[in-house]
Formats: C-alpha cells, sequence, structure tokens
C-alpha cells in the first residue's frame, strides 16, 4: 500500500522545479482530502494532490527561506496587475505568490499557457528572481531533453 501512494506521489514530486524542492526538510504524505499544508520547511499533502498543489506548497517553504512574497517589488508587481491566478490568490500577498509560482511554472513548460498579461509584472517579478537555481532551471526547461531516461 505505501508502495503503491509513493508511485503515485512520485511523479508529482518530480514535477516540483528542483530550486523549490531544494528549500523543502521534508514531503509528508497522509490521507485525506487533497488539501496540503506547510509548517516551517515541512510539506504535508492530504490524499491525493494535484501537481499545482505540491508547487504551491513548496513556493511557501521557497518563499520562507527567501522572504520574497513581502518585498516591495512584489507587492508593486501586484499593485500594476489587473488581476490574480485565482480567487485564492486574493487571500494576500503569501497566497498570491505561491499561486504565482504555478502559474510561472506552466508558463515555462508552454509560454503560450500565459495568454492573458493582466498578470505579466507578477511573472516578471518570478522570471527575474536571482536566487539560487531559478535561472538555472529556466535553461533547464529551455532544453529539449528535459528527462533522459
Ligand atoms: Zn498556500
Amino acid at each position: 500500500m505505501i508502495a503503491e501512494k509513493r508511485k503515485l506521489v512520485f511523479p508529482f514530486f518530480l514535477q516540483v522545479p528542483v530550486f523549490l524542492r531544494t528549500t523543502v526538510s521534508a514531503y509528508n504524505a497522509v490521507s485525506g482530502g487533497g488539501s496540503a499544508y506547510t509548517i516551517g520547511g515541512k510539506v504535508t499533502l492530504q490524499g491525493d494532490c494535484e501537481m499545482d498543489v505540491f508547487v504551491h506548497e513548496s513556493t511557501h517553504v521557497f518563499d520562507g527561506t527567501y522572504s520574497l512574497s513581502g518585498t516591495s517589488a512584489y507587492l508593486e508587481a501586484l499593485y500594476e496587475d489587473s488581476c490574480v491566478p485565482d480567487e485564492y490568490a486574493m487571500t494576500n500577498n503569501v497566497e498570491c505568490f505561491a499561486q504565482d509560482m504555478v502559474v510561472f511554472v506552466y508558463y515555462l513548460w508552454d509560454p503560450n499557457f500565459l495568454q492573458n498579461v493582466c498578470m505579466e509584472y507578477e511573472i516578471f517579478y518570478i522570471n527575474q528572481l536571482t536566487v539560487p537555481g531559478v535561472q538555472a532551471y529556466k535553461t533547464m526547461v529551455g532544453e529539449s531533453h528535459l528527462f533522459n531516461l
């Protein structure tokens, strides 16, 4: 049973950018209804969670490490943009940053994903981050052989 659960979790875990994963000290998968939370550097996933949840929660740890969602540059980006990713992102700047990261990851995988430019400043903010691993990940995703198994 545990081995089966690992098989379900592993593909999602692999899709979380390395620069996010390296800030997380542990991922815990427990039973539940598909929600998740982060305490300190640990992410707990309750039940079946989509990749978006992995990225969102990992971003909370990343943000806790580098204090990005409260910078004046990010808050100015929020002010400049006319929308945020979804209703949950309207909760506060911390949740918005985590949701922006999900959008950013999809954007890297497929630049056509970001058709709506109403959040371009938020995405640009993440795109220009110089914290460890972000720029390297962008380069890696741009290559045609992301996974060579
Ligand atoms: Zn959150």
